[in-house]
């Protein structure tokens, strides 16, 4: 028998940006109580919580008492030094487990797991870490690949495209030559997503097809459900959950082939951007989902009433609220961030699309 939360539990929640907040205003209707562990005591996630740990993410004794705090550890962002999860576990349980959260810090560790544990098909890779790997990797990656450094990339960050020797060469040191993975340039017909859970007694769930629309590589629009949904990537997906023995919401990121066949570009084990569309669809919200999977509740149902779109306000966009808020079909969710800088994520909407 898994351990099953009360309502009035206390879920602690590592990270205090827009995900924490999202997944702290869905654990209240459920009457859980959440504690926020953050180094910034103005966070999102901070402002919507009374039980705040202000600390630094590697700061090891700090975490464990915090997790000595609670019931259950979550996380809302995948670069938490996993020392400080490990910390966490002498404590309280950690989900997602921190072997998934290890496996996706690293984007080497990431391809070689989902493509020979799980059987999952990705990118065609190498690894890259010096300048002559980068040479090599162009040649057997058939002259177009995209270099990305192994950890903290994120939106775009941490990675060029070359198609020549000398881009791969120079692109390996602008990244400051730090180890990297290439990977070949796919010439993707779209790109799609699937948020998936399992909770602790093993039962999944996964949401319909999702496609994702990246402009300047930062998420801009998310529609659910997409456009012929065979249900393959869900197939997919859920193999990764059982490889990863997981627990909570987890997000795939895919390659759609002109085929139609799917490669897996990145896994995210976190509620996630291409998921807000959740919140309004009519469905169990992806953060009310992680929070009943962590907690051992039933699922919720993935299957939203009305086809929903996304879109993220960056920067000065938020102050679209105005109207926005003034359409009917449409809910705003602003993150309370009072540094606006330009592609920072301030918030983003719904809207409910006609069937
Ligand atoms: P990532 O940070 O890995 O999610 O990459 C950000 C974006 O860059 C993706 O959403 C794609 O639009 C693009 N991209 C990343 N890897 C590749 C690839 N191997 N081939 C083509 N486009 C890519």
């Amino acid at each position: 028998m898994t351990q099953i939360l009360s309502p009035g539990s206390k879920i602690g929640i590592v990270g205090g940006g827009q995900l924490g907040r999202m997944l702290a205003l869905a654990a209240a209707p459920l009457g859980f109580k959440i504690h926020i562990y953050t180094p910034d005591p103005n966070s999102p996630a901070a402002q919507v919580v009374s039980n705040v740990t202000i600390g630094e993410y590697d700061d090891i004794e700090a975490v464990g008492a915090f997790a000595a705090s609670v019931d259950v550890v979550t996380y809302e962002f995948e670069n938490i030094p996993a020392q400080s999860a490990i910390a966490a576990a002498v404590s309280a349980p950690v989900y997602p487990p921190i072997e998934a959260l290890d496996t996706a810090q690293d984007r080497l560790t990431e391809k070689n797991y989902i493509h020979e544990t799980a059987g999952v098909p990705v990118a065609p890779f190498h690894p890259v870490n010096n300048e002559f790997d980068a040479k090599r990797a162009l040649k057997i990656l058939d002259g177009k690949c995209v270099i990305k450094t192994r950890r903290m990339g994120y939106d775009g960050k941490g990675q060029v495209i070359a198609a020549t020797e000398a881009e791969a060469m120079e692109g390996y040191k602008s990244l400051g030559s730090v180890p990297c993975i290439a990977e070949k340039f796919i010439p993707f017909d779209r790109e799609v997503s699937v948020i998936c859970a399992r909770n602790t007694n093993g039962d999944l769930a996964a949401y319909p097809l999702i496609e994702n629309e990246h402009r300047n590589h930062i998420l801009y629009r998310s529609v659910c459900p997409a456009e012929n949904d065979s249900g393959q990537a869900q197939t997919l997906a859920l193999k990764i959950l059982d490889a990863l023995d997981y627990v909570g919401v987890l997000a795939v990121e895919f390659f759609q082939l002109a085929d139609g066949s799917f490669l897996v570009n990145e896994i995210a084990p976190r509620v996630h951007n291409s998921g807000h569309w959740t919140q309004d669809a009519g469905c169990t919200s992806q953060f009310e989902m992680h929070i009943r999977a962590i907690a051992g509740w039933p699922l919720g149902d993935p299957y939203p009433k009305y086809k929903t779109e996304m879109i993220n306000l960056l920067g000065g966009e938020a102050s679209q609220w105005v109207d926005l808020s003034k359409d009917p079909a449409v809910k705003v969710h602003l993150y309370g961030k009072s540094d606006s800088r330009p592609g920072r994520k301030m918030g983003h909407y719904n809207r409910i699309l006609p069937n």
